[in-house]
C-alpha cells in the first residue's frame, strides 16, 4: 500500500510526475486538477466562457489545414481550461485554413500544451512505424 506520501499525480500535458498537494505542473505549469478529470468523460466545453475569445485580445495560437486536428487542439485547451476559438480563413484557389485563436494572455501556456500534443503524437507515430 502506498502511503499518502509516496501517491504522485502525473501530468497528462508533459508526464512529469509531481507530488499529490501540487495544484500545478511544475514543469508545464498545466492544472493538475483539471487533469484529474478523465478527457473521455465528456469535454468540459459546456462552458460557455471557454469559447468565447475577446477578438480585441486574441492571438493566432495555430493554423490547422484540417478541421478535425483543429477541434482536437481547441478541445486541448478548453480541456485545461484555456478558452479558444475556431475560425475558417478561407481563400479562393488554397485550401481552408482554421485558424485557433486564444486570448493573449493564454498564448504561452497554450502552445506548451499544443507542443506537448504534437511531440506525444509524434513520439507514438515513432513507435507504430
Ligand atoms: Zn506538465
Amino acid at each position: 500500500m502506498l502511503g499518502p506520501g509516496e501517491f504522485r499525480r502525473v501530468c497528462r500535458a508533459c508526464g512529469r510526475a509531481e507530488e499529490l498537494e501540487r495544484e500545478r505542473c511544475s514543469a508545464c505549469g498545466a492544472d493538475l486538477n483539471a487533469m484529474a478529470v478523465p478527457p473521455d468523460n465528456g469535454f468540459v466545453d459546456e462552458n460557455p466562457a471557454l469559447r468565447h475569445v475577446d477578438p480585441n485580445n486574441r492571438v493566432e495560437l495555430d493554423r490547422f489545414n484540417r478541421r478535425d486536428e483543429a477541434e482536437l487542439a481547441c478541445g486541448l485547451l478548453r480541456f485545461h481550461r484555456i478558452p479558444c476559438e475556431l475560425s475558417s480563413m478561407v481563400i479562393p484557389g488554397l485550401p481552408a485554413d482554421t485558424i485557433l485563436w486564444v486570448h493573449a494572455e493564454d498564448a504561452e501556456l497554450a502552445w506548451a500544451l499544443l507542443a506537448d500534443m504534437e511531440r506525444e503524437a509524434s513520439g507514438k507515430d515513432k513507435d507504430v512505424s
